[in-house]
């Protein structure tokens, strides 16, 4: 398709709400034509049919929007009352909020995810950005004492020019994750949204400017990883760049920023998470935390509960409960208010899922229920659960990314603790126990940058969120988020004597 798109087309959400979707690329507060006028679809999961066109960023694009970046980061923005920046963020998030139900309808069209679901995403992202603006006036540095004839004190200056890569399982709330830190310090930013997952961002760009964020602080691409995303990544004026994505990209990412400017480096990688069942945990409320953890958001989640371990005492219990439990989950239309799972995010992710429980049923593991599709139109699987399987399983190791889950029989905590660690990934992990002693010995002993206990998938926009191993470098959300947008500048002065 070519500039006969226009820069924003009606769409009738399921709701009957019509809104005006933006197509174009947000740059300097204005949606706008890319150079090359070049357009791709955007499907809807659970119908596989196209929702709308939107225009597609190549390098000329990025440059054009890093320059606004830059222009934006050398204004007013970066060194003004940090107030002005409270300001907008809480604007933001009373926006998101007014615009709750459109966000969530975009969200479960575009992604295919229920709406309980990104009903949460959408609280989420506005819960972050009001946090944020609680953090922009709170940002300092310190007065180091040294004992000698010297004043020395430390700044916290903003990073500068930031590049911004997300995935598409969590679009609108990975974007806030991402923009919230922004402008909290005072960084500018381009922020390129997943391929198959463009309409929520774009949508947010419009409150973004609605909210009073100066022209050029935040700009929204859409575009493919291999050409927008790698001219993000090697940008030579990005300063830093943040990724959220599979552990392969990062590693391109990784090398890209070192190849082009040494560009500083966040990532927020996959993930294998054990989540431990011990034989002291309330049989009821844990049950809730294992579904909880694989198959929320269809378990398109970095994080997920994808291995569990389950102490040898309550095992029969606990397999008996998570597979009715697991069959009694509601899947389908996003759109129904009674939908726990929806579609999977794409083709691509399906084919990817059913490949896995194949090779499941392959090397030998059986399935205690699901293993299957749903239906032959929409991307739908069953709530997937595999018993007997070997820690050299191809399905223990490797991250899948659907709702699949191994379960596995332990006896001692030392046993567990050894099986959670055996893992490449080390994103999080899930304890689930009456023993607070226990639960505090097992959380210092597993190598995750999260350890949930008697709870799962539970975010808080306080608390920092982030890999260990080959699941990612850096921290989200929390104080630690603003570490990664900001730079120390040491001052020591000389006093005259
Ligand atoms: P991906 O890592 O390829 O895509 C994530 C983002 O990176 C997208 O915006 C994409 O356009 C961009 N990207 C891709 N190639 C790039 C490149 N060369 N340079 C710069 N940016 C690039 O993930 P995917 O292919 O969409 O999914 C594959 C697997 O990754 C999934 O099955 C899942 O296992 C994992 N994944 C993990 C997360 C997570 O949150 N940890 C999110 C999405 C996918």
């Amino acid at each position: 398709m070519s500039k006969a798109l226009p820069l924003s087309v009606p769409i009738t959400l399921p709701n009957g709400i019509i809104y005006e979707q933006p197509t174009g690329l947000f740059i300097n507060n204005e949606f706008v034509y890319p150079k090359q006028h070049k357009t791709f679809a955007v499907l809807s999961p659970s119908t596989e049919e196209e929702i709308t066109q939107v225009y597609e960023a190549f390098k000329e694009d990025v440059d054009t929007a890093v320059d606004a970046a830059n222009a934006a980061f050398h204004s007013k923005w970066s060194t003004s009352d940090p107030s002005t920046r409270t300001r907008v963020l809480y604007k933001l998030a009373d926006l998101v909020e007014e615009n709750a139900e459109t966000l969530a309808y975009i969200e479960a069209l575009d992604n295919g995810k229920s709406l309980q679901c990104s009903r949460g995403d959408v609280a989420l992202t506005a819960a972050y950005f009001r946090s944020c603006a609680g953090w922009a006036d709170k940002i300092k540095g310190s007065v180091i004492e040294t004992g000698d004839t010297h004043f020395n004190y430390t700044r916290r200056e903003p990073i500068g020019v930031c590049g911004q890569i997300i995935p598409w399982n969590f679009p609108l709330l990975m974007a806030s994750w991402k923009l919230g830190p922004v402008l909290a310090t005072g960084c500018t930013t381009v922020l390129k949204t997943a391929e198959s997952t463009p309409l929520s961002a774009l949508f947010l760009a419009t409150l973004i400017k609605k909210a009073g964020v100066p022209a050029g602080v935040v700009n929204v691409i859409s575009g493919f990883g291999p050409t927008a995303g790698a001219a993000v990544a090697s940008h030579p004026k990005i300063k830093k760049v943040a990724f959220t994505g599979s552990t392969n990209i990062g590693r391109v990412i990784m090398k890209a920023a070192a190849d082009s400017n040494l560009k500083k480096v966040t990532l927020e990688l996959g993930g294998k998470s054990p989540n431990i069942v011990f034989n002291d945990a309330d049989v009821k409320s844990t049950i809730q935390h294992l579904v909880t953890g694989i198959f929320y958001n269809t378990g398109e989640v970095c994080c997920a509960g994808s291995r569990i371990y389950v102490q040898s005492g309550i095992y029969n219990d606990i397999v008996a409960e998570f597979k009715r439990a697991a069959e009694t989950l509601k899947i389908g239309n996003p759109f129904d208010e009674e939908t726990f799972m929806g579609a999977q995010a794409s083709q691509q992710q399906l084919d990817k899922i059913l490949r896995y429980i194949d090779l499941g049923k392959k090397e030998g593991a059986t399935v205690i229920t699901g293993g299957e599709r749903l239906g032959s139109k929409g991307y739908f699987v069953k709530p997937t659960i595999f018993g007997d399987v070997r820690e050299d399983h191809q399905i223990v190791r490797d991250e899948i990314f659907g709702p699949v889950v191994t379960i596995t029989k332990f006896e001692t905590i030392e046993e567990v603790i050894a099986l959670a660690n055996n893992s490449d990934y080390g994103l999080a992990a899930g304890v689930h126990t009456d023993d607070l002693n226990k639960a505090i010995t097992v959380a210092n002993k597993i190598n995750s940058g999260t350890i949930w206990v008697n709870t799962y998938n539970d975010f808080h926009p306080m608390v920092p969120f982030g890999g260990y191993s080959q699941s990612g470098i850096g921290r989200e959300m929390g104080e630690e988020a603003l570490d990664n947008y900001t730079q120390v500048k040491a001052v020591r002065i000389g006093l005259k004597q």
